[in-house]
């Protein structure tokens, strides 16, 4: 016996079978677009903030020790 779970696409609200191949999505093309508005977001946010972070961080306590 298996369960239908039924979900709403994040994308048009259209409702979606968890086996549907695009699951959760209603199809590729919503699945396409919520990638993009994902990476887009993820590329500016957390990308920034990992690359500047970390090495301001050592840097900066690096520069001090050795400094001192
Ligand atoms: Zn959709």
């Amino acid at each position: 016996m298996s369960k239908t779970l039924i979900v709403k696409c994040p994308i048009c609200k259209v409702l979606v079978e968890r086996k549907a191949d695009t699951f959760p999505f209603c199809s590729e093309r919503c699945q396409t677009t919520d990638l993009g508005n994902w990476a887009s977001d993820a590329y500016a946010i957390p990308d920034n903030n990992s690359v500047v972070d970390p090495s301001l961080i050592l840097g900066d306590d690096d520069d001090g020790r050795v400094i001192h």
